[in-house]
């Protein structure tokens, strides 16, 4: 999968079960279809901060 931004290869994250494409070049960070209604599920205290450990590698 390519980033619809800046069109670089993306790189497949799991994050918390749930697959997520991280492109390298801009940050940003696509989910697939449906997995953003199981992100919304397993939110709660935390759930940001776990989120932004996707950036620090
Ligand atoms: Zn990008």
């Amino acid at each position: 999968m390519r980033c619809p931004k800046c069109g670089m290869e993306m790189v497949e994250i799991t994050f918390e079960d749930i697959k997520v494409d991280k492109c390298s070049a801009c940050l940003g960070v696509f989910f697939d279809n449906g997995e953003v209604d199981r992100l919304i599920d397993t939110n709660k205290p935390g759930f940001l901060s776990r989120m932004a450990s996707i950036f620090r590698e």
